[in-house]
């Protein structure tokens, strides 16, 4: 492991972001207290059977942050990384972003300490199975309602959703969201996370007086939301000049033509080696000459080392926590703007509320009608932070997380604390 894996802690970022925050509300001491602490912890240790015949334990989380808002949501995560610290982070995370969308949820995180590339499909169903089993303690439609993150997909869920379907004895739809749209999955939700960044993006260009033909996009990952977000900003007119994924990253000054990019990967698995591109690596990705840097791997990406010689003016954090404090710090004395990940990246979240909605109520909705609401929920989002933000004098951050905390607060006060 690299010395910045062992330095760098997901739940110290978190917490010093909602400190900051604080710093700029009026909260009774012991109230803050609460809200830095997460409700529930679940870490499970599990046997699964590999195809060699040989049993493996494994180990996997689920941390509810907050439930005052509502059933707990947030996705799961299959990743080598994968720890206590970083689950507990993302919940916390969770929480302000479902808040800040005003979705009736309080916010969750889960996953398993695996590396799902070196898995069989089989293996993979085999952990996914006994994984969802171990933690159906809390999972549930009206209490916990997981989705897919970094290394699960639809069908990682559709096996949750049977898992727990078997257990019940009846199908339950609503338990997963991100499902295949064969068993009640929505429109709409596997590019939901990508426009989100891509109307949130474009937004905060408008107010920067950002031309679309005049702006440069560099794309750090390239799976659901940065293929997705490459995309849509390349529809909507920008040059996209620098992506990267797990293998490294191609770079070109006049922008990559990313419909023969997606179809390149499509067919090779990776960005690289993509026919009139120049090789780069990630963190050349990170520091390419743009405007736009939209980060979308993992967290902890932007930190004090590589900040300084980002050129980007404005980071959309498609990504949770791809900023270390000591990065944002220094890019925003530098006068670079965010567009916040709990703002940015919540697209996907919100067409998991309707795709959950859909479920309960077995009545679904027309393509068309999930990215017209998905729309109208993000430029709102957007509108009431950049708000925030001009009339206070503060960072988009802390202009979300302000918004976010303050609702939670007020659920807080109108339930009260039991007994
Ligand atoms: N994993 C996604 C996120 O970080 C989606 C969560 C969800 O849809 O519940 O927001």
């Amino acid at each position: 492991m690299s010395a910045m894996k062992r330095r760098y802690s997901a739940s110290d970022v978190a917490l010093a972001q909602f400190e900051r925050a604080i710093a700029h509300m009026d909260l009774d001491e012991d109230l803050v207290a609460y809200l830095e602490t997460p409700k529930r912890e679940l870490i499970v240790h599990f046997p699964v059977y590999m195809d060699d015949g040989r049993m493996k334990m494994f180990t996997g989380y689920r941390v509810h942050h907050s439930t005052v808002r509502g059933p707990t949501k947030g996705g799961i995560r299959y990743h080598p990384d994968v720890n206590l610290d970083e689950v507990r982070a993302l919940a916390m995370w969770m929480t302000w972003k479902n808040a800040l969308m005003n979705l009736p949820y309080g916010g969750a995180k889960g996953g398993v300490a695996v590396d799902p590339n070196q898995l069989s499909r089989n293996e993979l169903r085999r952990l996914t199975r006994r994984f969802a089993n171990d933690i159906s303690l809390l999972i549930s439609p009206e209490g916990d309602i997981p989705a897919p993150d970094v290394g699960t997909n639809p069908q990682v869920m559709a096996w949750i959703m049977d898992t727990y379907s078997v257990a019940h004895g009846y199908t339950t739809p609503a338990v997963v969201t991100g499902k295949p749209l064969s068993i009640g999955g929505s429109l709409g939700r596997a590019e939901a996370t990508g426009i989100g960044v891509t109307i949130t993006a474009t937004a905060m260009m408008k107010k920067l007086d950002m031309k679309p033909e005049d702006t440069r996009v560099a794309v750090q990952g390239f799976g659901n939301v940065g293929s997705v977000a490459a995309h849509k900003m390349w529809e909507h007119g920008c040059k996209i000049v620098a992506v990267s994924d797990v293998n490294g990253g191609v770079y070109n000054a006049n922008g990559l033509d990313i419909p023969g990019l997606l179809a390149h990967v499509a067919e090779t698995g990776t960005v690289i080696d993509f026919p009139g591109s120049d090789r780069i690596d990630n963190r050349e990705t990170l520091t390419a000459p743009c405007d736009v840097l939209i980060p979308a791997a993992l967290e902890g990406q932007i930190d004090e080392r590589v900040a300084p010689d980002i050129r980007a003016r404005l980071i959309a954090e498609g990504a949770n926590g791809p900023c270390t404090m000591e990065g944002e710090r220094i890019l925003l004395d530098k006068g670079v703007r965010f567009v916040p990940d709990i703002l940015c990246n919540a697209g996907g979240v919100t067409v998991s509320y309707f795709e959950w909605v859909q479920g309960l109520q077995s009545f679904f909705w027309a393509e068309g009608e999930v990215l017209e609401r998905l729309t109208r929920l993000m430029a709102e989002a957007f509108e009431h932070v950049w708000r925030a933000s001009q009339d206070k004098n503060i960072d988009m951050r802390t202009a979300a997380y302000t918004i976010a905390i303050q609702r939670v607060v007020d659920a807080v006060e109108a339930r009260g604390i039991y007994p």
